[in-house]
């Protein structure tokens, strides 16, 4: 089988050919069928974060396709199935994150293509539990971008409370933001999306943003403060001038939800301008099992759309410079 690896931080992947795994107890062997490339395979390929993964790994948390294979503990009916393999790679069950709700949260979780090799491949091992059933009404290459995109701005509208006739900015119209705009709609919101990519704000207009702001040309801050300031503001670009230009945008009573993770990213606040205003700041790290089994019921009832291409597995390098230079509408999936 095919699988594309980082054999240095900052290097270009190299696709090499390798055996099938075996999986070991508790396991699934999962022949993938598409498989998203999000913006944090290319921070972990690059070693952007204070964490740091360790090469050679395979990247890639966006994984759509069959399992062919299950190891010793793991249900033979279960052969043949569509899943899920999202970032939650697996957590340990027992904390007092994973029994109230907040795996996402466990301290001895495992990241699927970060610290366990993802799914840049072919074929992959995976945890049965970890993995997510996909409906039938949901295509693999939809599925993908759902399975951290859709799943992760799901739960940071959720976070954030939105409530209907709230105004929500969403700061980065990308893989992630063009599913928050659709989730803060779906909520009852008022959107106004913010790009530095003409592009991207023609993509939300036709997804139903009721406001656009290029933040190349105009200031966001100015043009939502006019609209009377924001209710919720997602901030997805990776970009720290982005999320001050976010906090900035609230109105009274605000909340900041912070998702993007540029590199070295940090976010000064003034805390007379916090307090005075009941400012809430807080950060949501992608989403529960459950969250993204609400996201493929959604899908499926045609409630939310996915703007993708496809490319080939060799062209992940490529890849990564169309993400990198914003070319991308809005999503890139690795069709196999
Ligand atoms: P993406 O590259 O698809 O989208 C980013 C968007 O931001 C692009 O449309 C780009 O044009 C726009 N942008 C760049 N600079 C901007 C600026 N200054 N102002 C406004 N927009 C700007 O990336 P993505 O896959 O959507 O991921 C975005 C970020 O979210 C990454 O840092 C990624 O690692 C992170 N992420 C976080 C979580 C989480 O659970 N918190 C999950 C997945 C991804
Ligand atoms: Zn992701
Ligand atoms: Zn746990």
């Amino acid at each position: 089988m095919r699988e594309a690896v980082v054999t240095q931080l900052g290097a270009p992947l190299e696709v090499r050919e390798v055996p099938v795994p075996e999986p070991g107890a508790g396991q699934v062997r999962v022949r993938l069928e598409a498989s998203g490339i999000c913006h944090t395979d290319i921070h972990a390929a690059n070693g952007d974060w204070p964490v740091k993964p360790s090469p050679p790994f395979v990247p890639g948390h966006e994984g759509v396709g069959v399992v062919e294979a299950v190891g010793a503990g793991v249900d033979p009916a279960r052969i043949g199935t569509r899943v899920a393999i999202p970032w939650l790679g697996r957590a340990c069950g027992e904390c007092s994150y994973c029994v109230s709700g907040w795996e996402t949260l466990c301290e001895r979780q495992r990241n699927t293509g970060y610290s366990v090799d993802g799914c840049y491949a072919e074929q992959t091992l995976a945890d049965a539990r970890y993995v997510v059933p996909v409906p039938d009404g949901v295509s693999s290459v939809d599925a993908a971008p759902l399975t951290c995109a859709g799943v992760t701005t799901y739960k940071a509208v959720k976070v954030a409370g939105v409530r209907s006739a709230e105004r929500v900015a969403v700061f980065g119209i990308g893989g992630l933001g063009h599913l928050a705009l659709q989730y803060a709609r779906i909520a009852g919101g008022f959107t106004v999306a913010v790009d530095v990519e003409a592009a991207k704000l023609e993509l939300a207009r036709e997804l139903g943003a009721d406001h656009t702001v290029n933040a190349a040309e105009g200031d966001p801050v100015a043009e939502i403060r006019a609209l009377g300031g924001a209710d919720v503001a997602i901030a997805t670009a990776a970009s720290p001038r982005s999320f001050r230009q976010a906090f900035e945008s609230l109105r009274r009573g605000g909340r900041l939800v912070c998702v993007g993770l540029p590199a070295d990213g940090r976010l000064e606040l003034p805390v007379f301008d916090v307090v005075l205003k009941g400012i809430s700041v807080v950060g949501s790290i992608v989403g529960t099992r459950a969250d993204l089994a609400e996201v493929f019921a959604l899908h499926a009832a045609g409630r939310t759309e996915v703007v993708a291409q496809t490319r080939e597995l060799e062209e992940v390098n490529d890849s990564f410079a169309e993400v990198l230079d914003g070319r991308v509408p809005a999503r890139l999936v690795i069709r196999f």
